[in-house]
């Protein structure tokens, strides 16, 4: 089990898969006011940087759920190396689906809603898992600039213009859902550029000392042409954030 191998190729140096920097999430974690003890359930934990680093500044136990085999490996020895090893624990597995045996404090995913079918329902599985007056974190892509065409979007890497809404838009969504938006951290195109323009030298790295690797075409041809169409795209149009939800 694992996602498609450009991802594992590209993303093999970040230890955040999302538009975020190490600023951002801690700013995220204290922005939550989390206490020593708090359990986090993360869903898409990718390399478990927030839990790690929640661990070590705030004290937080968490569990992460990654299908990503190298992602979850490296977020063990994200966990070792910060001496956090005893608080957070790494499934590498499926987390459509996953409910944690004991209830949680906050119960996150960030940049991974498809694992519940969208924002929606990755919503309602966070929420079996959540104790009572827990805070759910769903991070998700906004329009900063709404496409005008369906080509636009394309080019942004959605399937579609409603794949997305605008800021104002996704937050009433989460109040007709019937939550309070208790907090929210938003990602910049600075901290965009951590995420997309990082791939480009890990794609360059990796191209030079895997040259006959069946992939290298593949490769070699996003590193070409990612940096004009996330300037002229992604950077532009697409905003994302975390918002902090808790159920009126
Ligand atoms: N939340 C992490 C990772 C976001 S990237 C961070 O902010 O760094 C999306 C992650 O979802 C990837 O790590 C990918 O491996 C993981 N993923 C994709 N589908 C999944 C699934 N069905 N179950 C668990 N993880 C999944």
């Amino acid at each position: 089990m694992d996602i498609p191998r450009i991802f594992n190729i590209a993303e093999s140096a970040h230890r955040i898969h999302n538009p975020f920097t190490p600023e951002k999430l801690a700013t995220l974690g204290a922005a939550l006011r989390l206490e020593p003890g708090t359990r986090v359930l993360d869903l898409g934990s990718g390399s478990g940087e927030m839990l790690c680093t929640w661990a070590h500044d705030y004290g937080i136990i968490g569990t992460g759920i990654d299908m990503s085999q190298l992602f979850s490996d490296q977020a063990k020895h994200r966990a070792e190396e910060l001496g956090v090893a005893c608080q957070v624990e790494f499934i590498h597995g499926d987390a459509a689906g996953y409910v944690a045996v004991e209830k949680v404090d906050v119960a996150a995913c960030l940049g991974a809603t498809w694992i519940g079918g969208g924002v929606v329902g990755t919503i309602d599985l966070l929420a079996k898992s959540l104790r009572s007056g827990g805070i759910i974190l769903i991070g998700e892509p906004y329009w900063r600039r709404l496409p005008s065409t369906e080509d636009d979007a394309k080019e942004c890497l959605a399937n579609s213009i409603s794949d997305f809404l605008l800021l104002p838009e996704l937050l009433a969504s989460f109040d007709h859902l019937g939550y309070d938006i208790v907090e929210m951290v938003l990602a910049d195109q600075d901290s965009w550029d951590r995420y997309e323009a990082a791939q480009w030298l890990t794609m360059r790295r990796w191209l030079e000392a895997n040259p006959a690797d069946e992939f290298a075409e593949e490769v070699r041809s996003k590193l070409t042409s990612e940096p004009m169409r996330y300037a002229s795209y992604t950077r532009e149009y697409l905003g994302w954030g975390v918002f902090a939800l808790m159920s009126r």
